[in-house]
């Protein structure tokens, strides 16, 4: 079997969600946006796919968004700079990607994988991202699985069928009856635990805006303490809770937030720091009982997870897809992780991370579901799918997907009635 082509279509959808300075999405009133889906074709008539989003937000009944201060504050992109962004996006699977896997064997992932890999050495090449990476790896793997039959976590060895999940909030704001303030977490912490969840995940404030304006809530060390403990009281003894905290706090401010962190008794402690700075994730962890996790966002792969590893700054290891350019890649840091004994949580939600996580003997204990805010549903159906890629049960786990591939059961007349030509 030979790719023959890599095709991109785009269309209409609606957005109830916008990053601020530092890309944590927050809600916003519902605005139009696109939704990619990524195709690779073959002489064989299989063709798989990826899509920019299996996930779709509507605004809870009786909720208005903020739409003035806060949302006016982050340019609107027009929409020719919406299309001038998606054209230099798509000029990278179209003119970088494309012509490098069109004839190969769209079986031999590894080979494919290797190729776009070196390929990200080259300036020439800038935009080929572990992000570009990711679509093309879990496109191949969906063919994959469409051409045998079976989900892609069977063909990866497979391991359970269903994963437990956490709930994962937004990044904390400034919005009154949202994530505003520590009551705000415990009530919804709470919330989350009465629809099923047996774990939470704060992540608190972190709009890093040079201005001052801190539109969506300033980083404050303090203040992630008290909620931190206002949602430990909220929940009681016996839910785990983790935090992800502001990314940029010094040794001083992350020691001290650590410290009520174990206090607590929370589960793992995410991200207080600049993740490239391997020296003050060594001073930290010499200093804390609380398991750290990470790296999430630093570059390089599973290089990089075994790097902090064998540094001894990390308890549990941390991946996604996204981070790491795919199935592929992310396969081989569970499998550094398990020769270490080193638990891997996978960051980030959807059909990749479900599959990787049935497909993982080394714990891997939670999905990370949402992420979740006090005005947004996010237990839908998209409108481009015909059912939901991650429902959750009462008892708060999510069963893997039974389809062929990686289970999206595509709402084809959706996509054709919505295309953007
Ligand atoms: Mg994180």
């Amino acid at each position: 079997m030979k790719i023959t082509d890599l095709k991109i279509t785009r269309f209409r959808s609606t957005v109830c969600t916008k990053p601020d300075h530092i890309g944590h999405q927050h809600p916003c009133p519902p605005r139009p946006a696109n939704v990619t889906l990524y195709a690779i074709e073959t002489d064989e008539g299989v063709t798989g796919y990826s899509l920019s989003s299996d996930a779709f937000y509507t605004i809870r009944e009786g909720i208005e968004v903020p739409g003035g201060n806060a949302a006016a504050s982050l340019k609107d992109l027009s929409n020719e700079a919406v299309q001038s962004t998606q054209n230099a996006a798509d000029d990278v699977y179209l003119k970088k990607v494309k012509p490098v896997i069109v004839g190969q064997d769209p079986f031999e992932r590894e080979k494919i994988f290797h190729m776009l890999y070196k390929m990200q050495r080259s300036n020439n090449n800038a935009g080929l991202s572990d992000g570009v990476m990711n679509h093309v790896d879990q496109a191949l793997w969906d063919l994959f699985g469409r051409y045998c039959g079976l989900p892609v976590y069977k063909l990866l060895g497979g391991h359970r069928k269903k994963v437990s999940a956490y709930a994962s909030t937004m990044v904390g704001d400034s919005f009154a009856g949202g994530l505003s303030t520590p009551e705000e977490y415990a009530r919804f912490a709470k919330q989350c635990v009465d629809e099923g969840y047996r774990a939470v995940k704060l992540h608190t404030w972190a709009d890093d805006d040079w201005s001052g304006d801190h539109v969506y809530g300033h980083p404050d060390v303090n203040k992630d303490i008290e909620a931190c403990k206002a949602v430990r009281e909220a929940v009681g003894p016996d839910i785990e809770l983790m935090v992800d905290c502001f990314h940029y706090y010094d040794r001083y401010d992350a020691l001290k937030l650590g410290k009520a962190l174990q206090d607590l008794n929370y589960l793992w402690y995410e991200e207080p720091m600049e993740e490239y700075n391997i020296e003050s994730y060594k001073w930290l962890h010499e200093r804390l009982e609380i398991p750290i996790i990470g790296p999430e966002v630093m570059k390089g792969k599973y290089w990089t997870r075994a790097e902090w590893i064998v540094n001894g700054i990390c308890d549990i290891s941390r991946s996604g897809c996204g981070d790491v350019g795919g199935i592929t890649p992310l396969m081989k840091t569970v499998h550094t992780c398990e020769s270490f004994g080193i638990p891997l949580e996978i960051h980030g939600r959807g059909a990749g991370a479900l599959h990787v996580m049935a497909a993982m003997m080394v714990p891997g204990r939670y999905y990370e579901r949402g992420m979740l805010h006090p005005f947004l549903e996010y237990n839908n159906t998209p409108p481009w799918l015909n059912a939901p890629m991650d429902p959750m049960d009462k008892d708060g786990y999510v069963a893997v997907p039974q389809k062929p591939g990686l289970g999206y059961d595509l709402n084809w007349d959706y996509i054709r009635e919505n295309e953007v030509k």
